[in-house]
């Protein structure tokens, strides 16, 4: 069964699911569209459903009220006040709290949590609305062309629980948004048309009634009674009221212009007209933009019909139209393009070539190309800047991120500028090229060197992108994330949970437990353990349980798993002794919670977009990857390290607390979310006060100052976006530093120094060696001429006019060989001279031919053939070759074979 089926279910029977008190009393008639058959309620007959009107609001809005963007929701929020509704904070765009959304692409998501596969609903109050910004990238196309689509938006959540204290259901919700409507915006009542509806979610279902006014849709009430999916569901609980109302909408509906962004960026589309210098054709703007506005959906989305249509009607040909609207659809295009980014980034997300980023840089650089073709000069981040101005009465805390935004925003664009180059050199020889273009090839050129499929169309180095792309490259990226996952252990359902005593205690490392399952002779399931198992990034503990050494513990669902080296003589039933490994916990305790430390001052000194992206914690290595735009400089990680080992000199407490879900939430804000979401509703926060606050299942220490100290041992930039820190705490920093103490002194002795004086020691030791250098060069060349004559001496004659010289040299270096080489064949024309020369694992081949002998044989032929023997290559000119091998054992082989070729070109 599908919506469709759905639909019609609960339209045969709209007394039950659709009709509510305010159709009855005020006469709303159900009506049933000639056209599409769907059925709708309106206090005025109409033959077709608002499916099919044009927007009648454009130019001639239905109330007397003009409500900017701000102001719209000025108006609203204080409508819900009065109607005793809790205003709640806006959620970040990015969906830090369920697994499967990079984005929140709707309000009710805020409330979202996903458990196995089921959908639960927790609000922070109820009834509650919230200004709620959305993030949607699958209509990009559209977005500054339609009049109304957006890659960002406000959806305004009007949600309660209707089975709970402050709830309602139906009748009241639809009374209040008619209220709304009528009251609040002044809309004639005439004018509004709900429509019958189903809506079908994540794991919960219901029937919804759209509201129309003027043919434009304004929200959607969503009355959520089933949970499951539509073959298999049961009533909830707990019913849900889930409305949602596009803002810009509303601000619309009052302006009556030509498209909803003249009226939703605030001041951002005059500057942006100002500031380009576009001409104002106002009369044919609005015409055209009222046209597309109201009739692309009636003309099945098709743009270009729409466009030679409107050009037409206004008595103009295709290519002026094109002129004048163009700069407004870039102009569009910008705006929203600019906002999404500045709300994305100041919640922390960066533009990259993964997960959700890629999206953030698929409309930066569509942005910034639009600004190129046009030749506007404008930049990104001051466009950004107008938003924030304009928003913080809604959003004051974009205030805070207003660096944060130019900051990343300037860097993004400085990489495309750079990169441009390079994908302009692999577009054309894409076009130079005949060969078909695959899915892989494309997604090995993304991977590697960023070329976006977008540009490659752009720029006419493709037709299109493939329809496979972005599925497999979602693929390729949840494979690599499902090849880490934990291998699940059969056999162990029904067995209790296990009791957890390294959260009773932490201290505990003796303990005595019964055992509850022996699986495959070697794992063992106890009632209660102090074994940490593996998790959150942190290694397990090890030890022994009576004796047998305990290799790896795991712990699935709640039940902990120990796999042992030997099988135990005990079996179910039996009490055992488990010893935990106290050093190994220690130390990676201390890196637990140094890893927190770090995290925070990550973020601290770098910048608000940086978090956790994933965490490693084991004995003698931990390591943090943080999201950031670039590689560290070594000022950067010291300015990290040292702020800190400032937190963990203060040595502030860490308080561990297990908190209801909502509350830590509203507490502390998705921020706890650094390893990722918690799949169950009591969390527990780790505080380091005044410092860092994460929800975190791990083992850690009391105060900072046990961390004792924190060394960063090198840093990387792993992935885009992506940067590593590795690093060691506690003892093992302590160990660290003691190793490379030992290894300075050795050095110092070994330079004749003292550590103290070691850089200038070896400066001075430097520079010896280059005298020396110096001192060989100049004594090669004053015994170079005796060398000579004595190497003509001692060559071999083969035959008329040729001798053949050659040594194996596992002392001197190739700059010696060429110093004499080329002495001896000017002091004897007639002279072969070759060198092989031991250089690590691999030969070097050095070969002079004198001018004489050259008439018979070319330097490059012997360094050829000799490299080619010894396994290598080579080559050279007529005078002189060079190349080299790594097959030690042919050297004798490779000589005699160069002698034959001597011989035979002599012949
Ligand atoms: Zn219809
Ligand atoms: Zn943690």
């Amino acid at each position: 069964m599908g919506k469709k089926e759905l639909a019609a279910i609960f339209s045969s029977d709209p007394d039950r699911y659709y009709k509510v008190s305010l159709f009855d009393r005020l006469g709303f008639k159900r009506q049933r569209c000639n056209n599409c058959g769907k059925f709708f309620w309106s206090l005025e007959e109409k033959p077709v459903c608002p499916d099919h009107q044009y927007y009648g609001f454009i130019g001639e809005p239905p109330t007397n009220k003009r409500l900017d963007y701000v102001s719209a929701w000025k108006q609203i929020e204080e409508y819900f006040r009065s109607n005793a509704h809790s205003i709640i904070r806006r959620y970040p765009v990015v969906c830090r709290w369920r697994d499967d959304l990079y984005f929140t692409i709707a309000s009710i998501v805020d409330f979202q949590r996903v458990i196995g596969n089921k959908v639960i609903f927790e609000l922070p109050a109820n009834p509650l609305i919230v200004p709620q910004m959305c993030l949607r990238f699958n209509d990009i196309e559209n977005v500054g062309l339609s009049g109304r689509h957006y890659t960002s938006f406000c959806m305004i959540g009007q949600v309660c629980n209707a089975d709970a204290h402050g709830g309602y259901w139906k009748d009241k919700c639809i009374e209040l948004n008619y209220r709304m409507l009528t009251n609040s915006l002044g809309i004639r009542k005439e004018e509004i048309t709900f429509v019958e509806d189903v809506w079908m979610g994540a794991g919960a279902f219901g029937y919804s009634l759209e509201y129309f006014v003027s043919g434009l849709e304004l929200g959607n009430a969503v009355f959520t009674e089933y949970e499951g999916n539509e073959n298999d569901y049961r009533v909830m609980s707990n019913k849900i009221i889930d409305m949602g109302a596009g803002l810009e909408r509303f601000s619309w509906i009052t302006m009556g212009t030509p498209t909803s962004y003249d009226c939703s960026f605030g001041p951002v589309v005059r500057k942006l007209v100002d500031d380009s210098g576009t001409s104002e054709r106002s009369e044919i703007l609005s015409k055209y933009f009222a046209a597309i506005s109201s009739k692309l959906d009636y003309m099945g989305g098709d743009i270009q019909t729409l466009k030679s249509i409107i050009a037409k009607e206004l008595k103009i040909s295709d290519d002026v139209l094109a002129k004048i609207i163009t700069p407004y659809e870039a102009i569009y295009t910008i705006a929203d393009h600019t906002r999404t980014l500045m709300f994305a980034i100041s919640d922390g997300a960066l533009p990259s070539n993964v997960g959700g980023g890629y999206n953030l840089r698929v409309i930066l650089r569509r942005a910034l190309s639009i600004l190129e073709r046009l030749g506007w000069k404008m930049r990104l981040e001051d466009i950004a800047d107008m938003h924030i101005d304009y928003l913080k009465q809604m959003y004051p805390e974009l205030e805070e991120h207003r660096e944060d935004i130019r900051t990343i925003i300037q860097i993004e664009s400085g990489r495309y500028i750079g990169s441009r180059e390079r994908m302009e050199a692999i577009a054309n020889s894409i076009k130079s090229t005949e060969k078909k273009i695959a899915v892989d090839d494309l997604i090995r050129m993304y991977e590697s060197d960023g070329v976006t499929p977008d540009f490659l169309v752009d720029v006419g180095a493709i037709d299109s992108i493939p329809s496979t792309f972005y599925t497999k490259l979602a693929e390729l990226h949840t494979s690599q994330a499902a090849a880490q996952a934990q291998k699940p252990i059969y056999g162990i359902d029904g067995v209790a949970p296990t009791r957890l005593l390294y959260y009773e205690d932490k201290s505990i490392r003796d303990f005595t437990a019964k055992i509850l399952k022996v699986i495959d002779k070697k794992s063992i399931i106890l009632d209660q353990t102090a074994f940490y198992p593996r998790g959150g990034g942190q290694e397990p503990d090890t030890g022994e349980i009576d004796g047998v050494k305990v290799l790896e513990v795991i712990k699935q669902a709640d039940i902990v798993v120990h796999k042992l080296q030997n099988p135990l003589d005990s079996s179910v039933g039996i009490t055992v002794h488990g010893t935990v490994n106290d050093r190994r916990r220690g130390l990676i305790t201390s890196h637990h919670t140094a890893t927190h430390v770090l995290n925070t001052s990550a973020r601290f000194n770098l910048g608000s977009w940086v978090w956790q992206n994933s965490a490693f914690k084991d004995e003698n290595y931990a390591r943090l990857d943080i999201t950031h735009h670039s590689s560290l400089n070594r000022e950067e990680i010291e300015r990290i390290e040292k702020t800190a080992n400032n937190v963990i000199r203060q040595n502030l407490p860490v308080k561990i607390k297990i908190y209801d879900r909502g509350e830590a939430e509203q507490e502390y804000s998705f921020r706890i979310y650094q390893g990722g979401v918690v799949p169950t509703s009591n969390i527990r926060i780790v505080n380091i006060e005044k410092w860092d606050i994460e929800a975190c299942g791990g083992t850690h220490v009391s105060t900072t100052g046990e961390i004792g100290l924190l060394k960063i041992t090198k840093s990387e930039r792993i992935q885009d976006g992506v940067v590593r820190l590795e690093f060691v705490a506690g003892a093992a920093a302590m160990n660290y530093i003691q190793k490379q103490d030992n290894q300075l002194t050795m050095i110092a002795q070994s330079l004749g120094s003292s550590k103290e004086k070691l850089v200038q020691s070896f400066q001075k030791s430097i520079n010896e060696t280059e005298a020396a250098k110096k001192r060989v060069k100049t004594i090669i060349r004053k015994i170079a001429p005796s060398i000579a004559k004595s190497i003509s001496n001692e060559s071999k004659q083969l035959g008329k006019g040729i001798k053949f010289y050659h040594i194996y040299d596992e002392e001197l270096d190739d700059e010696y060989h060429i110093s004499i080489g080329e002495k001896s064949i000017d002091c004897d024309p007639s002279l072969i001279y070759v060198a092989l020369i031991s250089k690590g694992e691999g030969i070097r081949v050095v070969v002079f031919v004198g001018k004489t002998a050259q008439k018979k044989i070319k330097a490059f032929s012997i360094a050829k053939r000799l490299s080619v023997q010894l396994g290598g290559s080579g080559g050279g000119d007529d005078r002189f070759g060079q190349g080299g091998g790594k097959f030690k054992d042919k050297i004798s082989s490779a000589l005699l074979s160069v002698e034959e070729l001597l011989l035979d070109s002599n012949m």
